[in-house]
Formats: structure tokens, sequence, C-alpha cells
């Protein structure tokens, strides 16, 4: 089986692209010494980013520099198109799970100095980690708690509510742009708290109503 297949609820689709929003916690964005955004920031990982570590290791090399957790919400949309009303848009969602956008953030760090890209510090192997998907029909992904741990101590804690731009706002926004299709996935932003991972770490990501997702950093 692919890594990149999907299971939800008996299914199997295939993975597409993973579209991304940076600050959409008013606290993170504050914690990062930026202010709340106007409109979503948009970024992507590439499809071969996903992994599914189920508890297992996760690599990524110690000469990469700095690596943070982003504890988020990840929406599996189970139909696509282009220039989505928000209402169309939320009917969009299929499933949801937890996952953790990792960020190589010194490598970010340097692309925000000379205004480049993030595709680096974003997209590389395995920065997307997600746990199982549940199915969830439309976006309305009610309030529910996340958190993350890295060894038994609590890192970030947040809740869905606290989103800036809803979901369907997300996806109705990006297919001005972007044609979105089913497979794709939406990871909506992350909570305050974000801090470096170390080889070795034990992270648990959790939101609420969805399996929790664990693995080990290997760097
Ligand atoms: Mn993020």
């Amino acid at each position: 089986m692919s890594l990149r297949a999907i299971h939800l609820a008996g299914e199997v689709i295939p993975a597409g692209k993973i579209l991304c929003v940076g600050r959409n916690y008013a606290a993170h964005a504050k914690e990062m010494g930026t202010v709340v955004p106007a409109e979503p920031i948009l970024f992507f990982k590439p499809a071969t980013a996903l992994a599914f570590p189920h508890g297992d290791d996760l690599f990524v090399p110690r000469a990469f520099g700095e690596l943070h957790h982003e504890v988020e919400l990840v929406c599996l949309l189970g139909a696509g198109g282009k220039n989505l009303s928000t209402e169309d848009a939320s009917r969009a969602v299929a499933g949801i799970a937890v996952g953790v956008d990792l960020t190589l953030r010194a490598i970010q760090a340097r692309a925000k100095e000379t205004r480049s890209p993030w595709a680096v510090a974003k997209g590389f192997d395995s920065s997307a980690p997600v746990g199982d998907f549940i199915r969830c029909d439309g976006a309305d992904i009610g309030a529910r708690a996340m958190s993350l741990h890295v060894n038994g101590s609590k890192r970030q804690e947040g809740n869905t509510t606290d989103m800036i731009f809803t979901v369907a706002a997300v996806v109705s926004f990006a297919t001005r742009y972007f044609t979105l299709e089913r497979g794709d996935l939406l990871f909506t932003g992350t909570p305050p708290g974000v801090g470096p991972l170390e080889d070795g770490d034990e992270v648990v990501a959790a939101v609420a109503g969805v399996p929790e997702l664990s693995f080990t950093v290997k760097r």
C-alpha cells in the first residue's frame, strides 16, 4: 500500500496536494512576532511530505538545523472544485485527523530574512506526519481541544474555535487560485507553544475525537 493512500472508513483515497494555513491562531501569530493576517496565508507541502508514523520513528536529518513542532487539525477533502462558495466549501470536507506541521525553523527564518519561498522549510520529506482519519461530513468541525506533548510534558494547547479563518473560509479562498481535488489535505494552523524537537523526543499530538498521533524523532 502506498504511503500516500489515505484510509477513510473503508475507502482508500490517494493523497493529493497538502495545503497549509499559516498564522491561523492569533496567539501563535503573536509568539512568532507577527500580526494577524487580513486573509489566509497559504503554502503547500508536496504529497511526498506525508507520513503515517503510527508510533514509530520519524527521521529528519540533524544537518537541517532547528526542527519545530506545530500541532494542527487536518482536513481531508472528499470533493474539490474551483471558485467554491463558503457553503460549497463547507461540504467538501470528508474526514479529519491530527497532524504535525514539522518546520525547519532555522531555514524558514533565513527564508523570511531573504524574502525567499518556504518550500524547503515546510515541504521536506516526512514534514507532514498525520494520524488516522475519521469521517467528518462537512467543514463544521466544532469545538475540539488540541494539544501536543513532548516526552510527556505539554508544549501546545488550543482549541479549533480559536481559528481566525474557518475551514470553509480557507477552502473557499484557496479555490479562487487553486483547483482543489478529492484527496487533497488542509493543515489548518497551529495554536501557540511551538518549539524545538531533538533526537529521541517522543511526540504525542491530539485533537479531541480523532485517533492520537505519536512518533519518535530521529535526527
Ligand atoms: Mn503550521
